[in-house]
C-alpha cells in the first residue's frame, strides 16, 4: 500500500541511553530512560508539534472516540500529554509512544512507573503493535493520536499493515486528508487513498477541531476522524490486497481518462470491456465514478480470466 502524502519517516534512531521509561529504539528494546523533569517548554516543528492546549477540545476528543473500559489504547506521539490521562481515566492501560526524547521524559515523570500509563520512547513507524498488545496481555487495542501531520500517510500505513492488532482507532489529522479518506465514489476527493483506506476499516469524520484549538496553531483545519478496523473483503488474502492497490493505483493513474484507458496497457481491451460492463456499469466510465466493490468486482474479473 503506498499513502503518498506525507515525507516519509524521521531518521528516528535516538541515541543515549534512557532510563525509567521503555526505549524500543535500542537494539533488544527494552531499556529504560532516565526520570527528568518534564521540561520541554520549546517545540520541534519537525516533528510535527502542535499541541492541544484547548481544554474544551481535549473533552470533546474524546467524547467523540468510541473508546470501550476494557480498552488498551496505543497512543502515538502524546507530546506533553494533553490527552494521555484523559484517556488513561477512560481505558484498562494507555501505551504512549513518543519520538521526542525530553517529552518522553517529562511524560515518564508524570506517570511513573507503576500508573497505568507506560511511555516507550520510539519511533512509531518502528513499534511492532502486536508486540505491545501481546505484552499486555491483549489481542486487540484501540490506537489514538493527534498525529504529526508530516507523516500521516506512513503512519496510517503502518497501522494498516497491523490492522489484526487493531479495534478501532480515533486519529486527529488535516480535515484535507480526513475527507479523502472518508470520501464517497463520483467526488472529487474520491481516489486511491480512500480505497486503500476504505478496503480495511470504515472512516468517519468525527469533529472538526480548529487551528485556535493548538499550540502552536497549525496553518490548516483539522478533524478528528475514527475507524472501525476491518478488512473488507474475506475472500482475499494479503497478497490480494496488495494486488488489487496496484490494480486502483493503474485505474486512477490519469484522473482525465476513463478506466478502459487507464487499463488498456495492461489488460486486452475487450476484456476490461467484460469486466466493466460484469459489474454492471458502462465501459465509459472514470475509476472515480466506482464504488470500492465495483472495482473489486472489475479486478477479480480480469485477474480471474487472466
Ligand atoms: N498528543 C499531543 C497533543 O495532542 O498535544 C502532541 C501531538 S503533536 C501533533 C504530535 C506528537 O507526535 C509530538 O509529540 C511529536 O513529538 C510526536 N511524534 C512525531 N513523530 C513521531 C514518530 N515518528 N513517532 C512517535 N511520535 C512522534
Amino acid at each position: 500500500m503506498d499513502f503518498r502524502l506525507g515525507r516519509g519517516p524521521p531518521s528516528g534512531v535516538l541515541s543515549a541511553a534512557p532510563s525509567s521509561c521503555y526505549d524500543a529504539t535500542r537494539n533488544g528494546g527494552e531499556a529504560k530512560i532516565q526520570n527528568l523533569k518534564f521540561k520541554t517548554q520549546r517545540h520541534r516543528p519537525k516533528l510535527g508539534q502542535h499541541f492541544l492546549h484547548d481544554p474544551r477540545y481535549r473533552a470533546r476528543i474524546l467524547e467523540a472516540l468510541p473508546l470501550d473500559t476494557g480498552d488498551v489504547v496505543i497512543e502515538i506521539g502524546p507530546g506533553r500529554g494533553a490527552m494521555t490521562a484523559l484517556l488513561a481515566e477512560r481505558a484498562r492501560k494507555v501505551i504512549a509512544i513518543e519520538i521526542d526524547r525530553e517529552l518522553a521524559q517529562g511524560l515518564q515523570e508524570e506517570f511513573p512507573q507503576g500508573s497505568h500509563v507506560e511511555i516507550i520512547l520510539a519511533d512509531v513507524l518502528r513499534v511492532d503493535f502486536a508486540d505491545l498488545c501481546r505484552k499486555v496481555g491483549a489481542s486487540q487495542a484501540f490506537v489514538f493520536g493527534n498525529l504529526p501531520y508530516y507523516i500521516t500517510s506512513p503512519i496510517l500505513h503502518h497501522l494498516f499493515g497491523q490492522r489484526e492488532s487493531i479495534r478501532a482507532m480515533g486519529l486527529l489529522m488535516q480535515r484535507e486528508v480526513a475527507e479523502r479518506l472518508t470520501a464517497a465514489p463520483g467526488t472529487r476527493d474520491y481516489g486511491y487513498l480512500t480505497i486503500a483506506t476504505q478496503i480495511y476499516s470504515q472512516p468517519q469524520i468525527a469533529l472538526a477541531v480548529p487551528p485556535g484549538a493548538f499550540s502552536p496553531a497549525p496553518k490548516v483545519q483539522s478533524a478528528l476522524v475514527t475507524f472501525r478496523v476491518q478488512a473488507k473483503f474475506d475472500r482475499w488474502f494479503q497478497t490480494t490486497y496488495d494486488e488489487f492497490l496496484e490494480f486502483v493505483k493503474r485505474c486512477f493513474a490519469q484522473k482525465r481518462k476513463n478506466l478502459l484507458n487507464n487499463l488498456s496497457g495492461i489488460y486486452p481491451r475487450r476484456r476490461i470491456m467484460q469486466a466493466i460492463e460484469e459489474a454492471g456499469k458502462p465501459a465509459s466510465l472514470r475509476a472515480e465514478q466506482l464504488s470500492t466493490e465495483e472495482l473489486a468486482a472489475v479486478f477479480e474479473h480480469l485477474t480471474r480470466s487472466g
